[in-house]
């Protein structure tokens, strides 16, 4: 079976530059959804724990409940309470949900500040004080999510000055309502490194502390080291002539004698079929040779075992993709090693 292996060193290092930027290891909230970007939801969350991380945010109730020992707050983004928790908050991403929220519950409201996809609008925010009020929630933040941080263009401007409208907004009517004192946050990792003076509750980390921020040359930060690489191992390999082809509609077509070695990758590990087709290579500069299956690629190589990739933003190129995308690709049955 290919395998993955996690850097610890570099999670840290990571780690290091984005407590920098939020001034203390407690405002980090670290992101976690989809197998943490295909990390290993248990071994980042473990990685973390040690590093000293309280906080971090998944999408579902079975993401939060699988890691809930290892922080003390736990935010679910994309689910309806299926489970109670003092350490888990919900997410109100919708004004028609808040009657659907068990009583009790820990909430926090998020505000469509311009992205358009969750959240109640700012001018619906008193009639949610309201519905919470009466379904007896106990809400604790405002937050809001930007759509273009990672974009050099006004808008991450604007929609923050739209976010500092519902804070304000909010804040009186916390008062007049009895609510305690609310959180606010809004920055996922681009908005945070754009933010010179960041001063906001928490910041919700996911791609930074991985390694694998891509910005504008104009924002770029120096210093991520990815964590993640994969690796995968020969199964067997044969002597080819100028003229045989390999693979699936033998699209890899030998030029001069070679070895060539089939190993076990394959797009059902997360290894996607597209990178073939735009001339993969590893980070050892080995070429991929023909069409990528289910379970098996061919390099043209001889080594018992190869380094497939070791930076997403590099091999995500090849597949005209996002790190995000190729690395929520990698299957959870691949095992993961900690270094
Ligand atoms: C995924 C996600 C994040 C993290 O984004 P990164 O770009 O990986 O830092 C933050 N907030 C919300 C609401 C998200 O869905």
């Amino acid at each position: 079976m290919a395998y993955i292996t996690l850097n610890k060193n570099n999670f840290f290092n990571n780690l290091d530059i984005i407590a920098n930027r939020t001034k203390s290891v407690d405002k980090i909230a670290l992101v976690l959804k989809d197998n943490a970007y295909g990390h290993g939801i248990l071994e980042t969350a473990s990685m973390a724990q040690e590093y000293g991380i309280k906080k971090a945010v998944v999408c579902s109730c079975k993401e939060a409940q699988s890691v809930e020992r290892f922080f003390d707050y736990i935010l679910v983004l994309g689910e309806i309470p299926t489970f109670k928790s003092d350490k888990v908050r919900y997410t109100i991403n919708d004004i028609n949900s808040i009657e659907k929220f068990p009583q009790g519950t820990k909430v926090e409201l998020k505000i469509d500040s311009g992205m358009h996809r969750n959240g109640i609008a700012i001018d619906e925010i008193e009639s949610a004080f309201l519905k919470i009020k009466e379904a007896k929630l106990f809400l604790e933040a405002l937050f809001t999510h930007h759509r273009s941080a990672d974009e050099l263009t006004s808008e991450w401007f604007w929609q923050k000055e739209n976010f500092k409208i519902a804070k304000q907004k909010a804040a009186l009517l916390a008062k007049e309502f009895g609510f305690d004192a609310l959180r606010f946050h809004s920055s996922n990792s681009a908005a945070l490194f754009r933010e010179s003076d960041f001063d906001e509750d928490m910041a919700r980390v996911g791609i930074a502390a991985y390694g694998c921020m891509e910005l504008p040359k104009a924002l770029h930060v120096e210093g991520f080291k990815p964590i993640l690489s994969l690796f995968a191992k020969k199964i067997s390999s044969r002597k080819l002539n100028r003229g045989d082809r390999v693979g699936y509609g033998g699209d890899g077509e030998i030029v001069k004698e070679c070895v060539v070695g089939n190993y076990d990758v394959g797009y059902g590990d997360g290894f996607l079929r597209v990178c073939a087709e735009n001339g993969y290579k590893t980070p050892q500069g080995i070429e991929l040779l023909g069409r990528i299956s289910m379970d098996n690629s061919s390099f043209l190589s001889n080594e018992k075992t190869i380094l497939v990739f070791d930076d997403a933003r590099v091999a995500s190129k090849y597949a005209k993709t996002i790190s995000y995308e190729l690395l929520a690709s990698l299957k959870p049955s691949i095992k993961r090693e900690v270094l």
